[in-house]
């Protein structure tokens, strides 16, 4: 599988990196949702939730663990923030490669159809 992602984690299109481990990269969204939009991708190749193992579901527990970590770096983990992870058509999935959305910096609108 080789999506616009894997590119990113390749270094061989650019980002704006926020944090990195060998299990994981996160950087800012090119088309950002709110003032703070920050997307966590991991290094293992999954196209989908659907597509997660069970021995890989604490990669999902890596992503939500890391973007809370940077909501604590970055101060607004008392204000708040969400987590969405998109599958599929009907959330709009673009990026074939699973990935988590950390939105925040402002009062969110509910979501919803
Ligand atoms: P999805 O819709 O698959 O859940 O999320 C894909 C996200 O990737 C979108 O929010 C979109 O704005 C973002 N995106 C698309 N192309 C690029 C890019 O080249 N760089 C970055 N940083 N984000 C991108």
């Amino acid at each position: 599988m080789d999506t616009l992602f894997h590119k990113i984690i390749r270094r061989e299109i650019p980002a704006d990196i926020v944090y990195e481990d060998e299990h994981l990269i996160a950087f800012r969204d090119i088309a950002p949702q709110a003032p703070v939009h920050v997307l966590f991708v991991p290094k293992t190749s999954i196209a989908t939730l659907n597509d997660l193992r069970a021995e890989q579901a604490e990669i999902v527990g890596r992503l939500a663990f890391a973007a809370a970590e940077y909501a604590r770096r970055e101060g607004f983990d008392e204000d708040g923030y969400r987590i969405v992870m998109n599958c599929n058509a009907h959330a709009g999935q673009t990026v074939y490669q699973m990935h988590l959305h950390l939105l925040a910096g402002a009062p969110l609108g509910r979501f919803g159809t």
